[in-house]
């Protein structure tokens, strides 16, 4: 059996993990991903990424090949249900399918040499041995755990957070891709829902997320199969043509959106939170993937600053990250509520600061210009300077 116990063992193959395993070798450092997933995964739908995710996949020379896949948007429009409110410029925003990013993630991730288990699925990790035990009795060890195995993170349920479970938001998502000429991001609001629609590509795909806030049960899994029909019930208020042109063939599935507590921290012994294991959100400022991509990022920032020892990475990645991955998921949850206002006279004052201010444009531009790079950067130095000051530097 191979020896790991120098490596990271990232635990989750998705956008955190395939991510954290290029930036940790992009900084030399040894790791490891499991998947439980096999590796011809659909990955379905699509996905908005702003510029703080997106400069940071500059860095990891992911961003030019997706560019080249996806639409760049720099203007967007919101309506009604049936009537349009206005149209503005927006700071650059890529969407694409969720396909094409993860396709550029993993064979990035092989190019710099990373390895990946496929068909692996975590059980227990013991931190004392440092050793991992998967589903098929197989053991590792490693030198520090990554949990990017998102928001049903069994990491966090044992290790971090017990009877803590995923709980349904209130919120359910239908989300499909059809044909139209639509040009940028497109937003319809209305009283308890809304929708919006993106190109991902310029052959004319066309993404939508149709939101409603409802008590739906789910019955098995968090989705469920629907059909055209059903979507156009769902949102009956709206103007059909709001939709794309939905290929029959085309699967639709309706989402149940789910949501955890914050945690004090993102770390616990020699384990690490990265993405939706430690901060789910509701989507409505498209930043899940978003924070993931930054949280993975800085954590490999910080293993390189203190290769030594990586509590004190853990705990500069903690300073750094908790603060804004929180201040994102509140504000998250602020977006879902003035997307969703069914009051009139509140209708009114929301499109009226919509359409004559540039609140909403310059709220999202100061999210979008956060760099990870520079906080983590500026939080390492000053960190040392902490240490000369106080006396316990060298
Ligand atoms: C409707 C909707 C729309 C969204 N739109 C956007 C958007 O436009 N922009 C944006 O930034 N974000 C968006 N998000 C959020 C985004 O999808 C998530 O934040 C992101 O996928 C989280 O990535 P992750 O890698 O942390 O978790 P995941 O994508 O959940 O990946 C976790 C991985 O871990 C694996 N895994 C789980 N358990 C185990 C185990 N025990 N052993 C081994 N492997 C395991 C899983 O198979 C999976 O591959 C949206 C979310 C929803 C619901």
């Amino acid at each position: 059996m191979k020896d790991y116990s120098g490596h990271i063992g990232i635990i989750g193959g998705g956008i955190a993990g395939l991510t954290l395993g290029c930036a940790l070798l992009k900084e030399d450092i040894p790791t490891v991903i499991f998947e439980k997933m096999p590796e011809e995964t659909s990955h379905g739908a699509a996905i908005s990424l702003s510029m703080n995710a997106l400069r940071l996949l500059d860095r990891l020379d992911i961003y030019n090949d997706l560019k080249d896949q996806s639409f760049i948007h720099s203007a967007a429009s919101i309506q009604g249900p049936q009537n349009e409110i206005s149209s503005f410029q927006t700071p650059e925003v890529l969407t694409t399918r969720r396909q094409t990013l993860m396709t550029l993630l993993y064979s990035k991730y092989l190019n710099l040499g990373g390895e990946i288990h496929h068909g692996y699925t975590f059980d227990s990790f013991d931190p004392v041995k440092r050793e991992a035990t998967f589903a098929n009795k197989e053991k590792y060890t490693f030198k520090h755990l990554a949990a990017c195995d998102g928001i049903r993170s069994s990491i966090r349920d044992t290790s971090f957070s017990a009877n803590q479970d995923p709980k349904y938001s209130g919120y359910s998502a239908w989300r499909g891709i059809g044909k139209s000429n639509l040009q940028k991001i497109h937003f319809a609001l209305g009283p308890d829902s809304h929708i919006v629609s993106y190109p991902i590509n310029k052959t004319g795909d066309v993404s939508f997320v149709a939101v409603r806030k409802e008590d739906f049960q789910f019955k098995e899994s968090w989705k469920e199969e629907g059909s055209i029909k059903d979507l156009l019930d769902d949102f009956f208020l709206y103007d059909s043509k709001i939709f794309p042109v939905i290929a029959d063939s085309m699967p639709l599935y309706k989402w149940g959106i789910y949501i955890r507590p914050p945690l004090q921290s993102m770390i616990c012994k020699n384990i690490t939170l990265v993405g939706d294991s430690a901060h789910p959100m509701v989507p409505f400022l498209g930043q899940g993937a978003c924070m993931a991509i930054e949280d993975a990022y800085s954590f490999a920032m910080a293993c390189r600053k203190h290769v030594n020892n990586f509590a004190d990475a853990q705990e500069a990645y903690d300073f750094v990250r908790n603060k804004r991955t929180k201040k994102i998921q509140k504000l998250s949850m602020i977006q879902g509520k003035i997307y969703h206002m069914k009051n009139s006279l509140l209708v009114l004052a929301r499109n009226a600061v919509m359409k004559y201010t540039n609140i909403p444009g310059n709220d999202l531009r100061r999210i979008h210009d956060y760099d990870a790079h520079d906080e983590m950067q500026t939080y390492l130095s000053f960190g040392d300077l902490r240490v000369i000051n106080s006396g316990k530097g060298p």
